[in-house]
């Protein structure tokens, strides 16, 4: 009984450490990560699209589970600004993608075509980023 009594506080204390710290870990680490990506992504979209002559209209980050970015019918872009934790040829193979997308809309060959000239090493590139993790 006496141990039990002992156990069951130290238990709780456990719990409640566990379950707080990632939470405040968290928080603030995807207040870090949109601060790093307002700086450097709008920045970046900018200069790729310049010099590679795409056109788009807005861009928003935005904090997402399943996708790295994506292109609206009306050349919308929308990125997710846990790009940030990637390398920077990660980062500008997503925004290439998603710039080719203001030209074809969906996945065609065609697409795929028009980025790789605009990104020849997009095939390696695109694998590496399948086996990222968000
Ligand atoms: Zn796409």
């Amino acid at each position: 009984m006496k141990l039990l009594d002992l156990l069951f506080p130290k238990k709780r204390k456990r719990r409640i450490i566990k379950k707080t710290t990632p939470i405040t870990k968290n928080k603030t680490e995807i207040e870090l990560l949109r601060k790093q990506a307002k700086e450097y992504l709008p920045n970046r979209v900018k200069e790729l699209a310049s010099s590679h002559k795409f056109k788009y209209n807005s861009l928003r980050i935005k904090n997402v589970k399943t996708i790295w970015g994506s292109c609206s019918n009306k050349n919308n872009i929308n990125l997710n600004l846990n790009l940030m934790k990637l390398k920077p040829e990660l980062i500008d193979y997503v925004i290439l993608h998603e710039l080719c997308h203001t030209i074809e809309k969906n996945h065609s060959q065609k697409f795929w075509n028009l980025l790789e000239k605009h990104l020849p090493d997009a095939k390696k590139l695109r694998k590496e980023l399948k086996k990222t993790r968000f």
